[in-house]
């Protein structure tokens, strides 16, 4: 068994990289991830990003939508069933569509937080972002400064980020 499992991961990365963004190989990923026990990192997260959910739908605000479809097809199917998701898209694929439930599930997964920017070069990280009224969740990568998801807020007051 042990001699098996890199050959099996390898052939995950071969399919992500084939398929990257089509919903027939998201499923497929789904599956293997949670067959494999196998934890994505925040970087294969920001991979799967792709601006999109799968079910094909829009929300008034596709933040939390769009991100949670991305960790999803990256292998975080525990978010298709979390109780911590009090609201889901329209569009059939039940992506979580609430900043503020994806932010208790940030939490819930947590290993280090940061309050404010992450230095740069600390690697990927998961951000909540708020100002008063309004609510936002995105994905940085610090060693590039580029963000995954509909905007970075990083001009509001509120800039807790996670990571595991
Ligand atoms: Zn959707």
């Amino acid at each position: 068994m042990h001699t098996l499992r890199p050959m099996f991961l390898a052939g995950c990365a071969l399919v992500l990289l084939s398929l990257a963004g089509c919903a027939k190989s998201a499923k497929d990923r789904e599956r293997v991830s949670a067959a494999s026990g196998y934890t994505p990192t925040l970087e294969d997260v920001a991979k799967a990003y792709n601006e999109a959910c799968v079910g094909g739908g829009r929300e008034s605000n596709n933040c939390a939508h769009y991100l949670a479809d991305a960790f999803i097809r990256a292998g975080y199917t525990d978010l298709k069933t979390s109780k911590l998701i009090t609201e889901r898209c329209k569009c059939g694929a039940g992506r979580a569509v609430r900043s503020q439930d994806l932010l208790k599930w940030f939490q819930e997964k947590s290993l280090r937080f940061h309050q404010g920017r992450p230095e740069a070069n600390s690697g990927f990280w998961a951000a909540y972002q708020e100002k008063p009224g309004d609510r936002h969740v995105t994905l940085i990568d610090t060693a590039t400064g580029k963000f995954y998801g509909t905007a970075d807020c990083k001009d509001w007051p509120v800039q807790w980020y996670y990571q595991w």
